[in-house]
């Protein structure tokens, strides 16, 4: 219990899916002090995720975090918190470092995730929904939500191969697209497309890779070179770089995901935090489960941009503000040594992407927890009822707590 009084050093976990990049090319890779060695290093985890527990380090021994939770809810997360969400802690935060394009994906709403995991848990093994901010750590691309009217058109009349797809009726109502019609038009040429066959889909394909110098936009015509390689033999999310959004995020910029909104990343280096969830439902550029019938009963068409996060700057904060009850991300900037004023309202996560940070209880310096680049601090609820912690740092933490929306 007393060890919980304190803040902790908390150790993640690394995923090495193989879109991830790898050695030193790796943000995930140079966080984790791995970039000497060879493989792929896509994510870095720090929460407690059934599939993949941080690890806490008391008294020098590493405690999984999830079982420390589960034996100690009440001290580790807080009453409240506990009534909300059970022994669960609320949030996930992941670096995620991204060399090629992961699938395209939709997440789902919490009545949705709930049902979908009564009745499939091999496929959705969450009941959770899945709200979810990154931020660019690096440029970053990604595809996000359908794009607007009169781009959707051109773009989609600009490939042949869609437009073989469309019935004679949905090309008309398509060449009249305008506010009135346009989620419905969207709808209807994205399950076509949805709707072709593993054979359709190779023979499109081979087709507009043959073509893809007659594309005029280049941004269109680069992502085709890199999925020509990445899926000879084709694959239906190829098309969904006519229809949805490409999207630049520069360093600092963040986008939320809204339930139904098709996403996916395509390249760069991105904060991410989330509900404690990894509920998707994928919708092309994969090998792996495509529940396409559910997929399009959930996708909203009415989206079309992405849903970029205000930000709150103070001092040395900058605040991500989102709808999410699960989550709140702060970014803590300082140049030179600093110590952080305030109160950080636990459970939270301290995550040092570069320099070095501490914190301790106030008059316990001997309980003072250092941290550099790639580690970070955990702080249970039940420091709140202690005295106030010190924190100081050079470089740049990320904050992870509960929405204090949540507590109002
Ligand atoms: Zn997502």
């Amino acid at each position: 219990m007393r060890e919980f009084l304190q803040p902790l050093l908390l150790l993640g976990t690394v995923q090495q899916y193989d879109w991830g990049k790898t050695g030193s090319d790796s943000l995930v890779a140079l966080l984790a002090g791995r970039n000497s060695e060879s493989g792929v290093f896509a994510e870095y985890w720090l929460g407690a995720h059934p599939k993949s527990s941080s690890k806490l380090i008391i008294d020098r021994a590493p405690v999984c975090l999830r079982e420390a939770i589960s034996s100690n809810p009440e001290v580790i997360l807080g009453k409240r918190v506990v009534e909300a969400w059970g022994k669960e802690l609320p949030f996930l935060f992941k670096i995620l470092s991204v060399a090629r394009p992961l699938s395209i994906q939709v997440h789902p709403d919490l009545r949705l995730a709930e049902e979908l995991h009564k009745k499939d848990p091999a496929n959705y093994p969450d009941s959770n929904h899945k709200p979810e901010i990154g931020v660019a750590a690096t440029k970053v691309q990604m595809l996000c939500g359908f794009r607007s009217n009169q781009d959707f058109k051109k773009k989609v009349l600009g490939c042949s191969q869609i437009v073989e797809a469309l019935s004679e009726q949905t090309l008309a109502e398509l060449e009249d697209i305008s506010d009135k019609n346009g989620a419905a038009v969207k709808e209807q040429v994205y399950r076509a497309v949805m709707g072709l066959s593993a054979e359709q889909v190779e023979g499109l394909c081979s087709q507009l890779y043959q073509q893809t110098e007659k594309i005029d936009d280049p941004e269109i015509r680069r992502w085709l070179g890199v999925v020509s390689d990445l899926y000879p033999k084709g694959d239906v999310g190829v098309f969904s770089f006519f229809m949805l959004n490409i999207v630049t995020l520069q360093p600092g910029e963040a986008v939320f995901s809204l339930p139904g909104v098709p996403h996916a990343y395509l390249s760069g280096d991105i904060v991410e935090c989330m509900a404690n969830c990894d509920n998707t439902i994928r919708a092309g550029l994969t090998s792996k489960f495509k529940d396409t019938d559910v997929l399009l009963d959930m996708v909203d068409y009415n989206v079309d941009q992405p849903c970029l996060v205000e930000t709150e700057i103070e001092g040395m904060e900058t605040r991500y503000l989102t709808p999410a009850k699960e989550f709140y991300l702060t970014k803590i900037e300082s140049k030179i040594p600093l110590p952080v004023g305030g109160h950080v309202k636990g459970p939270a996560i301290a995550f040092c992407l570069e320099g070095a940070a501490y914190a301790s209880v106030e008059g316990e310096g001997e309980g003072r927890v250092s941290i550099e680049s790639g580690q970070a601090i955990f702080f249970s609820a039940a420091l709140n009822e202690s005295k106030p912690l010190e924190l100081g740092l050079e470089g740049t933490i990320y904050l992870t707590t509960v929405n204090p929306i949540f507590w109002e």
